[in-house]
């Protein structure tokens, strides 16, 4: 395999220089920060009054932690650290639930973080041959501008076709002759179902790659979209705090997502003690970022579990990666006492060859008890007169995921298709049990 670096004195610098560049940009981060109330007031807390109190990589470790209820609590301006003509654009996280939080880029922040998502998508391979289709949302949601402005930095041709409407993405794809495509991987899986409903071939798409993320999956499921529509399908990692996309990436090894370690400082802590996890175990990460002006962000705790892989990669970058992110610590259910991520059961239920594209986990309370009831979409073929093989099928699903979670869940199976299926981020989880 030969590796294409997008930037490569950066992306392959040793590991002590790598460092001293993030001390340098820490201490530019913390100079912006205390340009801000909030942290003017955290910092000093905690006896940082000025730049000069960050002397090593290690003093982050001085500065509180930031929460998405602190960026909250700061809207909508309290987190601006440049004066409001310096802006240049505004994106909001897709927040579940009450006020959301906004970024501030200032010109430069948008050069900085689209030179992040080129550096991603060229570690993929792609170059400027490439048509790319940006089948995510746009709009406030840092996915579709994030990698629209990246794509057009590689220089490849650049559909904005949005999420949705696979018929029209289709038509898109084959009118120009789409190679690369972006969505969330649920709807690339939905993406694949519709083809075979609505008689697309796989022979009339160009299409060989796919970045896929914005929610959690398997990587049983990375494979199966690989099988599925025979391409290759690289994990990708972001969050609005830190720009958005691009923050951390696969390259064309695909075991892991490089963390651009010079444009964002990576910790993996303990979620309970808050104290960092030793080398190669799973936490919560914790991110500062290190490449933006506007709204300075530090130590913000991501609530995403994953952990640093130790092994050097094989395509010379030195920069560390992160295993696949597997679920938050918070939407872990607890289920008659036992925890479970709902990652879990898409791992087991993704393994199963029959399994169709779309599943849904139901949670309700039945007496004192909780019910964990998967609803699961299933091929055609098993819906026959003899419902036999069905039945054997649900029961082979449900001892599988028995034996996994250790919770006994009821098994349904459902008709390809028949399922709600959303097109932003898919929502597995239907918790109806009454809130204490
Ligand atoms: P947002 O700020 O709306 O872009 O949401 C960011 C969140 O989406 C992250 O904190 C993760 O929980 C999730 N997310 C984004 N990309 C991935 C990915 N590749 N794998 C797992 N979760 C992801
Ligand atoms: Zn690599």
């Amino acid at each position: 395999m030969i590796y294409q670096y997008w930037n490569k004195e950066m992306e392959t610098l040793e590991r002590s220089a790598l460092e001293a560049y993030q001390l340098t940009q820490l201490k530019a981060a913390v100079a912006q920060a205390l340009q801000t109330p909030f942290y003017r007031e955290r910092l000093a807390a905690v006896g940082i009054r000025s730049d000069a109190d960050i002397k090593d990589l290690e003093d982050v470790r001085r500065i509180p932690f930031t929460t998405k209820g602190d960026l909250r609590t700061g809207f909508p301006y309290g987190f601006l650290s440049i004066p409001r003509e310096e802006v240049v654009r505004l994106h909001a996280s897709s927040g579940t639930t009450g006020t959301p939080t906004t970024i501030y880029f200032s010109k430069e922040d948008i050069h900085r973080w689209t030179a992040f998502v080129a550096r991603s998508i060229y570690a993929t391979g792609c170059n400027k041959t490439d048509v790319f289709q940006n089948m995510i949302t746009y709009g406030l949601f840092t996915g579709g501008l994030g990698f629209h402005f990246g794509g057009e930095a590689v220089g490849m041709l650049v559909i904005p076709s949005g999420s949705g409407n696979t018929t029209r993405q289709f038509k898109l794809m084959q009118d120009f002759g789409t190679t690369v495509v972006h969505a969330t991987p649920s709807f690339l899986l939905h993406v694949q179902a519709k083809m075979q409903e609505e008689g697309v071939r796989r022979e009339q798409l160009k299409l060989t790659r796919a970045f896929a993320g914005a929610e959690p999956y398997s990587e049983d499921t990375r494979r199966r979209i690989e099988e599925l529509l025979r391409i290759d399908v690289y994990n990708s990692y972001g969050l609005s705090e830190m720009n958005g996309p691009g923050v951390a990436f696969e390259c064309q090894a695909k075991n892991g997502l490089h963390l651009w370690e010079d444009g964002y400082l990576g910790e993996i802590v303990n979620p309970e003690t808050l104290e960092p996890v030793p080398d190669g175990e799973t936490g919560e990460l914790v991110l500062t970022c290190l490449c933006r002006e506007a709204t300075p962000i530090l130590r913000y705790r991501t609530r995403d579990l994953s952990g640093f892989y130790t092994e050097p990669c094989p395509c010379g970058r030195t920069h560390r990666r992160l295993r696949r992110i597997t679920g938050r610590t918070d939407d872990m259910l607890i289920i008659n006492g036992v925890n479970l991520f709902p990652g879990q059961i898409e791992e087991v239920i993704m393994a199963i060859k029959e399994v169709g594209n779309n599943y849904l986990i139901l949670v309700e309370k039945e007496g004192v008890l909780d019910r964990l009831t998967v609803k699961i979409e299933v091929g055609s073929e098993v819906f026959r007169d003899d419902t036999r093989p069905l039945n054997a099928l649900k029961e082979r699903i449900r001892k599988t995921l028995q034996a996994s979670i250790t919770i006994n869940p009821r098994v349904e199976l459902h008709q390809q298709g028949s399922l709600p299926v959303s097109e932003g981020k898919a929502r597995r989880v239907l918790d109806q049990r009454p809130t204490v």
